[in-house]
């Protein structure tokens, strides 16, 4: 068995600040580093137990190099650095039997830990009219390849929306959200307890499907302002069908996912 671990670090126990998952952050910035790895060290360790031949772990945060290498366990590959076309799941394939997300929140405008959709400008996403979070799109892309995602780590809003996604999902909760910027936590020491035994849990189970979007697949994609919506139309095949929203139709859901990619890129950097 392989398993593929997409790790994000919002939703790492203990964070609730933008600083802490900024490299700008200094030295909570650092601190947040390690609790991240050993978060991500637990969810190999549960996964070896389980049975699992190889660990591959895609840092999936910010600028993609949080995880230090020296500090990841020593069975555990590492896939770092960005620009990657398939973000916070590249290097998923069809080798793989089954992902687990962790350390990761709750999608933008909801009343989740630091909640948001790839990046700021994006208000509301939705495939095919359903709203989705960057938990909802990475599974989808899971799905283009055959794995189902089987665990997913976080605050209380994100283990919402994941069972909301997939009925018999794993949720770990670390941290109960009470807002945008404060949790009520579990000790890290108990989070990775947890962590652990939620992976191994999760991959015994054997009744898990991966998630799949049905084609043609409709991006859409409301922005934080006029001039975000505009800079994002330039794209070629794009409709536009209000001053804040764009949307796209892929003839399958890679091809939507990357016009989303696209859209995000054009609207920040305008
Ligand atoms: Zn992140």
């Amino acid at each position: 068995m392989r398993v593929y671990i997409s790790a994000d670090m919002e939703g790492v126990a203990g964070v609730t600040a933008w600083e802490q998952v900024e490299p700008g952050g200094g030295a909570e910035y650092s601190r947040c580093q390690r609790l991240m790895a050993a978060e991500i060290n637990a969810a190999v360790h549960g996964a070896l137990e389980a049975g699992a031949a190889s660990v591959t772990v895609n840092d999936a945060h910010g600028h993609m190099r949080n995880l230090l290498p020296e500090d990841l366990h020593p069975r555990a590959l590492l896939i770092s650095g960005t620009p990657k076309k398939l973000g916070m799941m590249e290097g998923i394939d069809r080798g793989f039997q089954a992902a687990c997300f962790l350390g990761y929140h709750a999608r933008a405008g909801s009343a989740g830990v630091l909640a948001h959709t790839i990046h700021d400008v994006v208000q509301r996403l939705e495939i095919n009219g359903q709203e989705a979070g960057e938990l909802g799109l990475n599974a989808l892309l899971a799905g283009c390849f055959g794995v189902p995602v089987v665990l997913v780590s976080g605050d209380t809003v994100l283990a919402g929306e994941a069972r909301r996604l997939q009925r018999g999902i794993e949720t770990v909760i670390v941290k109960e959200a009470l807002n945008y910027h404060a949790a009520r936590s579990l000790p890290p020491r108990l989070a990775r307890e947890k962590i652990r035994l939620g992976v191994a849990r999760a991959l015994r189970k054997k009744d898990f499907r991966p998630l799949l979007a049905p084609a043609p697949v409709t991006v859409t994609i409301k922005f934080s302002d006029p001039a975000r919506a505009a800079a994002a139309a330039i794209m070629p095949g794009s409709q536009q069908p209000d001053a804040v929203t764009v949307s796209y139709t892929g003839v399958d859901y890679l091809e939507a996912y990357q016009a989303a990619r696209c859209f995000i890129a054009l609207a920040k950097s305008n």
